[in-house]
Protein backbone atom coordinates (compact mmCIF):
# COMPACT_ATOMS: atom_id res chain seq x y z
CA UNK A 1 0.00 0.00 0.00
CA UNK A 2 1.03 3.53 -0.88
CA UNK A 3 0.96 6.33 1.46
CA UNK A 4 1.31 10.07 0.26
CA UNK A 5 0.74 12.44 3.49
CA UNK A 6 -0.98 15.66 3.54
CA UNK A 7 2.85 17.44 3.53
CA UNK A 8 3.35 16.32 0.50
CA UNK A 9 0.26 17.02 -1.66
CA UNK A 10 0.96 20.69 -2.22
CA UNK A 11 4.55 20.24 -4.39
CA UNK A 12 2.27 17.56 -6.06
CA UNK A 13 -1.29 18.39 -7.03
CA UNK A 14 -1.39 21.50 -9.45
CA UNK A 15 -4.65 23.07 -10.77
CA UNK A 16 -4.30 21.94 -13.95
CA UNK A 17 -3.97 18.01 -12.53
CA UNK A 18 -7.18 18.02 -10.38
CA UNK A 19 -9.24 19.82 -13.03
CA UNK A 20 -8.61 17.40 -15.80
CA UNK A 21 -9.48 14.37 -13.00
CA UNK A 22 -12.45 16.21 -12.14
CA UNK A 23 -13.37 16.91 -15.40
CA UNK A 24 -12.92 12.95 -16.64
CA UNK A 25 -14.69 11.82 -13.77
CA UNK A 26 -18.07 14.28 -14.21
CA UNK A 27 -17.89 12.66 -17.80
CA UNK A 28 -17.89 8.82 -17.11
CA UNK A 29 -20.15 9.76 -14.26
CA UNK A 30 -22.68 11.36 -17.04
CA UNK A 31 -22.01 7.99 -19.36
CA UNK A 32 -22.58 5.58 -16.63
CA UNK A 33 -18.94 4.44 -15.60
CA UNK A 34 -18.34 6.02 -12.32
CA UNK A 35 -21.17 6.18 -9.75
CA UNK A 36 -21.46 7.71 -6.10
CA UNK A 37 -22.27 5.94 -3.16
CA UNK A 38 -24.80 7.47 -0.81
CA UNK A 39 -23.17 9.71 1.62
CA UNK A 40 -22.67 8.81 5.55
CA UNK A 41 -22.73 12.31 7.57
CA UNK A 42 -22.79 11.63 11.05
CA UNK A 43 -23.12 14.02 14.03
CA UNK A 44 -20.39 12.09 16.65
CA UNK A 45 -21.58 13.37 20.05
CA UNK A 46 -17.76 14.17 20.40
CA UNK A 47 -16.16 17.26 20.09
CA UNK A 48 -19.64 18.55 18.35
CA UNK A 49 -17.96 17.00 15.28
CA UNK A 50 -19.28 15.88 11.98
CA UNK A 51 -17.95 12.73 10.25
CA UNK A 52 -18.89 11.36 7.44
CA UNK A 53 -17.61 9.10 4.05
CA UNK A 54 -17.89 9.88 0.42
CA UNK A 55 -17.45 6.96 -1.64
CA UNK A 56 -17.62 5.84 -5.18
CA UNK A 57 -16.64 3.48 -7.64
CA UNK A 58 -14.85 4.67 -11.44
CA UNK A 59 -15.11 1.71 -13.62
CA UNK A 60 -13.30 3.66 -16.20
CA UNK A 61 -10.48 4.81 -14.39
CA UNK A 62 -10.70 1.54 -11.94
CA UNK A 63 -10.63 3.75 -8.78
CA UNK A 64 -12.49 2.67 -6.11
CA UNK A 65 -12.56 3.87 -2.33
CA UNK A 66 -13.53 6.66 0.12
CA UNK A 67 -13.18 9.44 1.61
CA UNK A 68 -13.63 9.54 4.85
CA UNK A 69 -13.78 13.03 7.38
CA UNK A 70 -15.66 15.88 8.91
CA UNK A 71 -15.74 18.89 10.54
CA UNK A 72 -13.81 19.03 13.99
CA UNK A 73 -15.02 22.37 15.33
CA UNK A 74 -12.40 22.95 18.32
CA UNK A 75 -9.36 21.75 16.31
CA UNK A 76 -8.20 25.53 15.82
CA UNK A 77 -8.42 26.73 18.98
CA UNK A 78 -7.66 24.07 20.98
CA UNK A 79 -4.76 22.21 18.56
CA UNK A 80 -3.95 24.28 16.40
CA UNK A 81 -5.06 22.00 13.64
CA UNK A 82 -7.29 23.27 10.93
CA UNK A 83 -11.26 22.26 11.56
CA UNK A 84 -11.64 20.03 8.29
CA UNK A 85 -9.88 17.19 8.25
CA UNK A 86 -10.21 14.40 5.67
CA UNK A 87 -7.92 10.82 4.64
CA UNK A 88 -8.92 9.49 1.15
CA UNK A 89 -9.14 5.41 0.72
CA UNK A 90 -8.59 4.11 -2.55
CA UNK A 91 -8.70 0.15 -2.92
CA UNK A 92 -7.47 -1.95 -5.42
CA UNK A 93 -11.30 -3.04 -7.58
CA UNK A 94 -9.75 -6.38 -8.60
CA UNK A 95 -9.37 -7.72 -4.87
CA UNK A 96 -10.22 -4.91 -2.57
CA UNK A 97 -6.95 -4.51 -1.04
CA UNK A 98 -6.70 -1.00 0.14
CA UNK A 99 -3.59 0.20 -2.65
CA UNK A 100 -3.29 3.75 -1.12
CA UNK A 101 -3.94 6.49 1.84
CA UNK A 102 -4.04 10.43 0.91
CA UNK A 103 -3.82 13.22 2.09
CA UNK A 104 -6.98 14.66 1.32
CA UNK A 105 -7.51 18.39 3.53
CA UNK A 106 -5.92 20.37 0.54
CA UNK A 107 -7.13 17.87 -2.38
CA UNK A 108 -10.73 18.67 -0.79
CA UNK A 109 -10.15 22.45 -1.66
CA UNK A 110 -8.02 22.40 -5.01
CA UNK A 111 -11.05 19.31 -6.13
CA UNK A 112 -13.95 21.97 -5.24
CA UNK A 113 -12.26 24.74 -7.12
CA UNK A 114 -12.01 22.57 -9.90
CA UNK A 115 -15.12 21.73 -10.01
CA UNK A 116 -16.48 25.30 -10.68
CA UNK A 117 -13.69 25.91 -13.13
CA UNK A 118 -14.80 22.96 -15.26
CA UNK A 119 -18.38 24.50 -15.54
CA UNK A 120 -16.66 27.77 -16.38
CA UNK A 121 -14.85 26.47 -18.81
CA UNK A 122 -18.07 24.22 -20.61
CA UNK A 123 -21.03 27.05 -19.57
CA UNK A 124 -19.69 30.29 -19.06
CA UNK A 125 -19.42 32.60 -22.33
CA UNK A 126 -16.40 32.43 -24.40
CA UNK A 127 -16.10 36.75 -24.13
CA UNK A 128 -16.72 36.66 -20.14
CA UNK A 129 -14.94 39.48 -18.81
CA UNK A 130 -15.86 40.11 -15.28
CA UNK A 131 -16.29 37.62 -12.45
CA UNK A 132 -17.89 38.07 -9.31
CA UNK A 133 -17.55 36.13 -5.44
CA UNK A 134 -20.07 35.80 -3.32
CA UNK A 135 -17.95 34.77 -0.34
CA UNK A 136 -14.32 35.19 0.63
CA UNK A 137 -13.42 32.42 3.12
CA UNK A 138 -11.20 29.40 2.87
CA UNK A 139 -12.26 28.16 -0.24
CA UNK A 140 -13.56 31.05 -2.32
CA UNK A 141 -9.57 31.92 -2.73
CA UNK A 142 -9.16 28.54 -4.72
CA UNK A 143 -12.29 28.79 -6.33
CA UNK A 144 -11.48 32.42 -7.53
CA UNK A 145 -7.91 31.50 -8.23
CA UNK A 146 -8.54 28.19 -10.46
CA UNK A 147 -11.69 30.04 -12.34
CA UNK A 148 -8.95 33.10 -13.74
CA UNK A 149 -7.86 30.47 -15.78
CA UNK A 150 -10.99 29.63 -17.39
CA UNK A 151 -10.97 32.61 -19.27
CA UNK A 152 -9.41 36.31 -20.22
CA UNK A 153 -11.04 38.13 -17.14
CA UNK A 154 -10.72 41.71 -16.89
CA UNK A 155 -11.95 42.54 -13.72
CA UNK A 156 -12.68 40.71 -10.31
CA UNK A 157 -15.69 42.23 -7.99
CA UNK A 158 -16.54 40.52 -4.81
CA UNK A 159 -19.30 40.97 -2.11
CA UNK A 160 -19.33 39.13 1.60
CA UNK A 161 -21.56 39.07 4.32
CA UNK A 162 -18.21 39.37 6.16
CA UNK A 163 -16.70 42.28 4.30
CA UNK A 164 -13.74 42.35 6.68
CA UNK A 165 -12.77 39.04 4.49
CA UNK A 166 -12.89 40.97 1.27
CA UNK A 167 -8.99 41.41 1.08
CA UNK A 168 -8.51 37.56 0.54
CA UNK A 169 -9.93 37.95 -2.79
CA UNK A 170 -8.42 41.19 -3.46
CA UNK A 171 -5.06 39.27 -2.94
CA UNK A 172 -5.46 36.36 -5.09
CA UNK A 173 -7.08 38.78 -8.03
CA UNK A 174 -3.92 41.25 -7.42
CA UNK A 175 -1.59 37.87 -7.75
CA UNK A 176 -3.50 37.40 -11.12
CA UNK A 177 -3.01 41.03 -12.28
CA UNK A 178 -6.68 41.52 -12.47
CA UNK A 179 -8.39 44.28 -10.84
CA UNK A 180 -10.54 44.14 -7.58
CA UNK A 181 -13.97 46.08 -6.41
CA UNK A 182 -15.82 45.13 -3.81
CA UNK A 183 -19.61 45.94 -4.69
CA UNK A 184 -23.26 45.63 -3.08
CA UNK A 185 -25.54 43.00 -4.15
CA UNK A 186 -27.05 44.39 -6.73
CA UNK A 187 -23.69 45.43 -8.26
CA UNK A 188 -23.13 42.11 -8.95
CA UNK A 189 -25.26 42.44 -12.43
CA UNK A 190 -22.40 43.45 -13.94
CA UNK A 191 -20.76 40.11 -13.63
CA UNK A 192 -20.66 37.32 -16.65
CA UNK A 193 -19.36 34.58 -14.65
CA UNK A 194 -20.46 34.47 -10.81
CA UNK A 195 -19.24 31.78 -8.03
CA UNK A 196 -21.22 31.52 -4.47
CA UNK A 197 -19.03 29.78 -1.53
CA UNK A 198 -20.70 30.96 1.29
CA UNK A 199 -21.37 28.65 4.93
CA UNK A 200 -25.25 30.52 4.24
CA UNK A 201 -28.70 29.23 5.41
CA UNK A 202 -30.64 32.12 3.72
CA UNK A 203 -30.08 33.43 -0.03
CA UNK A 204 -27.82 36.31 -0.62
CA UNK A 205 -28.05 36.59 -4.73
CA UNK A 206 -31.45 37.34 -5.60
CA UNK A 207 -32.51 37.14 -9.45
CA UNK A 208 -32.70 40.28 -10.18
CA UNK A 209 -29.32 40.46 -9.37
CA UNK A 210 -28.13 38.55 -12.01
CA UNK A 211 -28.20 40.02 -15.79
CA UNK A 212 -29.01 37.72 -18.95
CA UNK A 213 -25.89 35.63 -20.27
CA UNK A 214 -24.39 35.10 -16.46
CA UNK A 215 -22.92 31.96 -15.67
CA UNK A 216 -23.47 30.75 -11.87
CA UNK A 217 -21.52 27.86 -10.14
CA UNK A 218 -23.02 27.41 -6.50
CA UNK A 219 -21.08 25.70 -4.66
CA UNK A 220 -21.21 26.47 -1.33
CA UNK A 221 -24.52 24.33 -0.93
CA UNK A 222 -23.81 20.85 0.34
CA UNK A 223 -26.12 20.12 3.16
CA UNK A 224 -30.15 20.34 3.47
CA UNK A 225 -30.80 23.63 4.64
CA UNK A 226 -28.04 25.41 3.48
CA UNK A 227 -28.90 28.58 0.62
CA UNK A 228 -27.01 31.25 -1.27
CA UNK A 229 -29.35 31.90 -4.18
CA UNK A 230 -33.16 32.88 -4.44
CA UNK A 231 -34.52 29.97 -5.48
CA UNK A 232 -36.48 31.72 -8.28
CA UNK A 233 -33.23 32.24 -10.07
CA UNK A 234 -33.10 28.26 -10.62
CA UNK A 235 -36.65 28.67 -12.55
CA UNK A 236 -34.76 31.73 -14.82
CA UNK A 237 -31.69 29.60 -15.31
CA UNK A 238 -30.65 26.11 -17.09
CA UNK A 239 -29.42 23.86 -14.23
CA UNK A 240 -26.16 21.59 -14.49
CA UNK A 241 -25.40 20.20 -11.58
CA UNK A 242 -22.18 17.29 -10.54
CA UNK A 243 -24.96 14.57 -8.99
CA UNK A 244 -28.35 15.07 -9.76
CA UNK A 245 -29.88 13.08 -6.77
CA UNK A 246 -27.32 15.40 -4.23
CA UNK A 247 -28.51 18.26 -6.37
CA UNK A 248 -32.30 18.34 -5.21
CA UNK A 249 -31.47 16.41 -2.12
CA UNK A 250 -28.82 18.63 -0.61
CA UNK A 251 -28.01 21.33 -3.25
CA UNK A 252 -28.84 24.81 -3.89
CA UNK A 253 -31.62 22.90 -6.29
CA UNK A 254 -33.36 21.08 -3.25
CA UNK A 255 -34.86 24.89 -2.33
CA UNK A 256 -36.26 24.99 -6.09
CA UNK A 257 -37.60 21.76 -5.85
CA UNK A 258 -38.96 22.05 -2.80
CA UNK A 259 -41.40 25.30 -3.71
CA UNK A 260 -42.65 23.69 -6.99
CA UNK A 261 -40.65 25.91 -9.14
CA UNK A 262 -38.32 23.44 -11.10
CA UNK A 263 -38.67 19.88 -11.51
CA UNK A 264 -35.68 17.00 -10.75
CA UNK A 265 -36.27 16.24 -14.66
CA UNK A 266 -34.93 20.28 -15.18
CA UNK A 267 -31.62 19.29 -13.68
CA UNK A 268 -28.83 18.20 -16.37
CA UNK A 269 -25.10 16.36 -15.37
CA UNK A 270 -22.80 18.95 -16.24
CA UNK A 271 -20.78 15.35 -17.58
CA UNK A 272 -23.18 15.02 -19.91
CA UNK A 273 -22.38 18.66 -21.44
CA UNK A 274 -19.09 17.42 -21.19
CA UNK A 275 -19.74 14.35 -23.38
CA UNK A 276 -21.92 15.65 -25.89
CA UNK A 277 -25.13 14.56 -24.72
CA UNK A 278 -26.07 17.40 -23.58
CA UNK A 279 -25.91 21.20 -25.38
CA UNK A 280 -25.43 23.19 -22.81
CA UNK A 281 -25.15 26.95 -23.45
CA UNK A 282 -27.30 27.35 -26.62
CA UNK A 283 -27.48 31.36 -26.74
CA UNK A 284 -25.66 34.10 -25.37
CA UNK A 285 -28.65 35.58 -22.89
CA UNK A 286 -29.02 32.06 -21.37
CA UNK A 287 -28.42 32.22 -17.58
CA UNK A 288 -26.61 28.57 -16.77
CA UNK A 289 -26.30 27.88 -13.15
CA UNK A 290 -24.32 24.68 -12.09
CA UNK A 291 -25.33 23.40 -8.80
CA UNK A 292 -21.97 21.98 -7.16
CA UNK A 293 -22.75 19.65 -4.36
CA UNK A 294 -19.14 17.49 -4.05
CA UNK A 295 -18.97 14.02 -4.63
CA UNK A 296 -17.16 11.34 -3.54
CA UNK A 297 -15.12 10.34 -6.85
CA UNK A 298 -14.20 13.91 -7.26
CA UNK A 299 -11.90 12.98 -4.28
CA UNK A 300 -10.90 9.54 -5.54
CA UNK A 301 -9.83 11.24 -8.39
CA UNK A 302 -7.50 13.89 -7.86
CA UNK A 303 -6.51 11.36 -4.95
CA UNK A 304 -5.67 9.04 -7.62
CA UNK A 305 -3.96 11.66 -9.68
CA UNK A 306 -1.65 12.12 -7.01
CA UNK A 307 -0.75 8.77 -6.01
CA UNK A 308 0.51 8.53 -9.38
CA UNK A 309 2.32 11.80 -9.63
CA UNK A 310 4.17 10.72 -5.69
CA UNK A 311 5.02 7.56 -7.80
CA UNK A 312 6.87 9.41 -10.59
CA UNK A 313 8.24 11.73 -7.88
CA UNK A 314 9.76 8.22 -5.58
CA UNK A 315 7.87 9.87 -2.51
CA UNK A 316 5.18 7.76 -2.05
CA UNK A 317 5.88 5.86 1.23
CA UNK A 318 5.41 2.25 0.63
CA UNK A 319 4.09 -0.08 3.48
CA UNK A 320 3.55 -3.95 3.18
CA UNK A 321 -0.23 -4.11 4.55
P1 LIG B 1 -15.24 29.48 5.56
O1 LIG B 1 -15.75 29.31 6.95
O2 LIG B 1 -13.79 29.70 5.35
O3 LIG B 1 -16.03 30.69 4.85
C1 LIG B 1 -17.43 30.83 5.01
C2 LIG B 1 -17.93 31.93 4.09
O4 LIG B 1 -19.36 32.05 4.26
C3 LIG B 1 -17.36 33.31 4.41
O5 LIG B 1 -17.25 34.04 3.20
C4 LIG B 1 -18.42 33.91 5.31
O6 LIG B 1 -18.38 35.32 5.34
C5 LIG B 1 -19.67 33.40 4.61
N1 LIG B 1 -20.84 33.41 5.47
C6 LIG B 1 -20.94 32.96 6.76
N2 LIG B 1 -22.18 33.15 7.21
C7 LIG B 1 -22.89 33.73 6.20
C8 LIG B 1 -24.24 34.17 6.06
N3 LIG B 1 -25.11 34.03 7.05
N4 LIG B 1 -24.62 34.69 4.86
C9 LIG B 1 -23.74 34.82 3.84
N5 LIG B 1 -22.46 34.42 3.93
C10 LIG B 1 -22.04 33.89 5.09
O7 LIG B 1 -15.76 28.19 4.77
P2 LIG B 1 -15.21 27.59 3.40
O8 LIG B 1 -14.24 26.51 3.69
O9 LIG B 1 -14.81 28.69 2.49
O10 LIG B 1 -16.53 26.85 2.84
C11 LIG B 1 -17.62 27.63 2.35
C12 LIG B 1 -18.78 26.72 2.04
O11 LIG B 1 -18.45 25.81 1.00
C13 LIG B 1 -19.23 25.83 3.22
O12 LIG B 1 -20.66 25.83 3.23
C14 LIG B 1 -18.72 24.46 2.85
O13 LIG B 1 -19.48 23.43 3.42
C15 LIG B 1 -18.87 24.51 1.34
N6 LIG B 1 -18.03 23.56 0.59
C16 LIG B 1 -18.59 22.96 -0.49
C17 LIG B 1 -17.86 22.06 -1.24
C18 LIG B 1 -18.46 21.44 -2.46
O14 LIG B 1 -17.88 20.50 -3.01
N7 LIG B 1 -19.57 21.93 -2.96
C19 LIG B 1 -16.55 21.76 -0.87
C20 LIG B 1 -15.98 22.42 0.23
C21 LIG B 1 -16.72 23.33 0.95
Amino acid sequence: MLIVPEREIADLMTREAAFDAVEKVFAAMASGDAYNFPVIREAIGHEDALYGFKGGFDRAGLTLGLKAGGYWPNNLEKRGLINHQSTVFLFDPDTGKPSAMVGGNLLTALRTAAASSVSIKHLARKDAKVIGMIGAGHQATFQLRAALEQRAFEKVIGWNYHPEMLPNLAKVAEEAGVPFEAVDLPGMDEADVIISITSAFSPSLMADHVSPGTHLACMGTDTKGKQEVEAGLLARASVFTDEVAQSISIGEAQHAIAEGLIRESDIAQLGAMINGTHPGRTSDDQITLYDGTGVGLQDLAVAAAVVDLAVERGIAIEVDF
